[in-house]
């Protein structure tokens, strides 16, 4: 089960969650706090996503790789 970053849109408190995806499709996900179910996904990964972009280590199968990690 993935996990959600979710904030809710009645009282701001953000939360971590592991839920199926169909309970937040239904909406089966409730804030802790005051039991909203209007809640928001929160995404944090952007920035770790962007500091994964610098200069990294080199491709372990270099040559071999058939281009998947851009060299
Ligand atoms: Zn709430």
């Amino acid at each position: 089960m993935p996990f959600y970053d979710l904030k809710c849109d009645k009282c701001n408190e953000e939360f971590n969650i592991m839920a199926k995806m169909s309970d937040r499709e239904q909406k089966l996900i409730k804030c802790p706090k005051c039991g909203s179910v209007d809640l928001s996904a929160v995404f944090k990964s952007v920035s770790i996503i962007q500091s994964h972009k610098q200069e990294g280590p080199q491709c372990p199968n270099f040559g071999a790789c058939g281009g998947c990690c851009g060299h």
